[in-house]
């Protein structure tokens, strides 16, 4: 199966300049690029002749009126995203989103038809506590009740491998992408993220058997993120 390599640009780059020069230096990939809302646009006008699939970062559940701030599913659509991340551990910790939330909008993305990467992931306490399989069966009881597991994508990202450079071992993601599989189903697509990057990518992906990866700060460094995706 193909692997699926998603980039998180996060609140990067700076500038429209930046964003654009980044783009240029990885449109030979074949990745989903999720840049912010606002360089959507003109990334999906010269995207026309690359191989990337444009995703976006957050999105809010309602379709349309008076949600000041917020940008719908179908608009994300009409920009030509195919992908949206639920529930980054930086959403929940910085704008307080619940797996209630999580629940909403990975409904509303699935009814416009577009692919939900939903985060799931334990803080570095949490596990410590061997709390891990206890909070990842509440995150997808609650925010993957009543979803079809077959229309989604599951990003395995334990908080404490974020943005750290202590990336999950190898043998640990894979054990855990049994854990979620049993909690969901043996069909169900579960990548990896967490400090991901091209020296540990294959292990993800060759050894682990992941479906592909969730790539935050790599996916900012050209050649890095190349050799990420091959
Ligand atoms: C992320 O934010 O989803 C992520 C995986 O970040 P990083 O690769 O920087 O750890």
């Amino acid at each position: 199966m193909k692997k699926l390599i998603v980039a998180n640009w996060k609140m990067n780059p700076r500038t429209w300049q930046e964003a654009e020069e980044l783009f240029n230096a990885v449109k030979e990939t074949e990745a989903v690029i999720c840049p912010p809302f606002v360089y959507l646009r003109e990334l999906g006008i010269m995207n026309h002749e690359s191989g990337i699939r444009l995703g976006a970062q957050n999105v809010f559940w309602e379709s349309q009126g008076a949600f000041t701030g917020e940008v719908s599913s179908l608009m994300l659509k009409d920009l030509g995203c195919e992908y949206i991340i639920i529930g980054h551990s930086e959403r929940r910790k910085y704008f307080n989103e619940t797996d209630e939330n999580v629940n909403k909008k990975v409904k509303a993305v699935i009814e416009a038809g577009l692919i939900p990467i939903v985060c799931v992931g334990e803080t570095e306490g949490e596990r410590e506590n061997n709390k891990t399989e206890e909070i990842l069966e509440k995150e997808i009881k609650d925010g993957l009740n009543e979803i079809d597991y077959s229309q989604i994508v599951i990003a395995y990202e334990p908080i404490w491998a974020i943005g750290t450079g202590n990336a999950c071992d190898i043998e640990e993601a894979e054990r855990m992408k049994e854990v979620i599989q049993k909690m969901t189903s043996k069909n169900v697509k579960i990548i990896y993220g967490g400090s991901a990057n091209a020296d540990n990518a294959d292990g993800y992906l060759s050894q682990a058997n992941l479906d592909g990866l969730l790539v935050g700060g790599a996916s900012l460094k050209p050649d890095e993120f190349k050799r990420i995706t091959g």
